[in-house]
């Protein structure tokens, strides 16, 4: 037996004995005991409006506890609120590290009920698919992210494969939704990852295969045509010479797009910036205009050179030759017989400045922001004819970024166009001639 029975049990037989006493005295021991007996339970009474007092308040019994039974009761069920307490707070700080956590997550994380409900979102939610939580809580997600082909997956219950989507809220991004049943009584774990880049990504590499494919495929189909009639063709060789001709020149065509897509690939795969050596770049420009003016011949373009003699820049000279080389070349290709052209090397504020202006027909303001863009042509005939890839400027655009450079086109439809390389400061040497 407990030693609290045994107080209580004290405390019943001392009652029985005094109340009995005066009882057996006067000859009525029922009202006597009935006496005592009513008080021990009217502090019974008391004890359990105390305890309920306190369990509905919440209030921590406080001592002094009274002997016996009671006593017990009190002290357990003040350990029992301790123990209560401390997992309270225990759960509390691990909610809030929980609700920390789900707000550094990029990825917006949705928690929806049988119904499709939402219960719970963290603040991504918004930016990627338009949920504020609390706001709302109950509502269907279907309501919020109305989408066909998201009710649709849903309905199939197939969540092995991602769900990639464009949200209604946010037209300019493309998320990734994955979604996994959890608990038992239905319920879904959503999680959405903005995967906007990666998919332009990839759309750019499908684009580049197949413009790579086209671009190869005429000039194969034209030194392909050619070669089979020749082979089964019994005239002499001579008489096949235009045939030969133009294979040549398709062979050629397609050398000089090979030989860019490797530039690019190598520019593209190379990260590291190589940029220990000393440029001469007033002679590389002089090089190059003149070769400007052996590839403008009978076209008789006019071209000046106006750059500062010393001042030279650290860099990777290959990569600024076929850079300078094709912002040149283009002017040529792409401008009328006789257009003025002037090439500018000089300090300009707080950068190294290479501008390449002709006088030219412009080119239309729609154009200008995907110029760097593979195979992107203005007239794609046009700069076939005149031997362009279509992949010039992306070439520069990577050389000028491995330089810390950046490209600006300013053109004005009717009055020509201004292609500048704009490098830092820190890349200028000066290069005094010795005596
Ligand atoms: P391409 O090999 O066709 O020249 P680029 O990437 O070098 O390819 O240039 C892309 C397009 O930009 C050209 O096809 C042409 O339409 C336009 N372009 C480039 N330079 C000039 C220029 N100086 N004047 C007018 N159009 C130009």
């Amino acid at each position: 037996m407990s030693p609290s029975w045994n107080i209580e049990l004290r405390i019943l037989l001392g009652i029985a004995i005094l109340g009995s006493l005066p009882g057996a005295f006067l000859g009525n021991w029922h009202l006597s005991l009935l006496i005592p007996l009513s008080g021990y339970l009217l502090w019974h009474l008391f004890n359990l409006i105390r305890l309920r007092r306190c369990l509905d308040l919440r209030k921590r019994l406080k001592p002094p506890y009274p002997p016996g039974l009671w006593g017990e009761i009190y002290q357990q069920t003040v350990t029992l609120q301790k123990r209560g307490q401390r997992r309270k707070r225990r759960l509390s700080r691990f909610a809030s590290r929980f609700r920390e956590a789900a707000a550094a997550l990029p990825d917006a994380a949705v928690i929806i009920g049988e119904y499709r409900e939402m219960e719970w979102a963290n603040p991504a939610a918004l930016r990627l698919l338009g949920i504020t939580w609390p706001e709302m809580q109950g509502q269907s997600l279907l309501k919020i992210v109305s989408h066909p082909v998201l009710e649709e997956y849903l309905q199939q219950a197939d969540y092995s494969r991602p769900l990639e989507l464009t949200p209604p809220n946010n037209k300019g991004i493309v998320v990734s939704l994955r979604v996994t049943p959890f608990g038992r009584t239905q319920h879904y774990l959503i999680l959405a990852r903005d995967i906007t880049q990666l998919y332009h990504v990839n759309q750019t590499r499908r684009d580049f295969v197949s413009n790579v494919s086209h671009e190869l495929r005429t000039p194969l189909t034209v030194i392909s045509g050619f070669l089979e009639t020749l082979v089964h063709s019994d005239k002499k060789l001579t008489e096949h010479r235009r045939a030969l001709q133009l294979m040549h020149q398709q062979t050629e065509r397609m050398e000089i797009i090979i030989t860019d897509l490797l530039t690019l690939s190598r520019l593209e795969m190379d990260n590291e910036e190589r940029m220990q050596e000393a440029v001469a770049v007033p002679l590389m420009l002089e090089s190059i205009t003149s070769e400007a003016r052996a590839l403008s011949g009978e076209h008789r373009h006019v071209l000046h050179l106006e750059s500062e003699p010393t001042l030279w820049m650290l860099g990777n000279e290959s990569e600024l030759r076929s850079a300078f080389s094709n912002l040149i070349f283009n002017a040529v290709r792409h401008t009328p017989q006789r257009s003025e052209i002037t090439i500018g090397w000089k300090k300009s504020g707080d950068n190294l400045c290479l501008s390449v202006s002709d006088t030219g027909e412009g080119i239309a303001a729609i154009h200008i922001p995907r110029l760097t863009e593979r195979f992107y042509r203005v007239d794609a005939g046009r700069s076939r004819k005149s031997g362009g890839t279509g992949l010039g400027l992306a070439i520069v655009k990577h050389v000028l970024n491995r330089h810390r450079g950046e490209l600006r086109i300013e053109s004005q439809a009717g009055k020509g166009s201004t292609f500048s390389c704009y490098f830092p400061l820190e890349l200028a040497m000066r290069h005094e001639p010795a005596d």
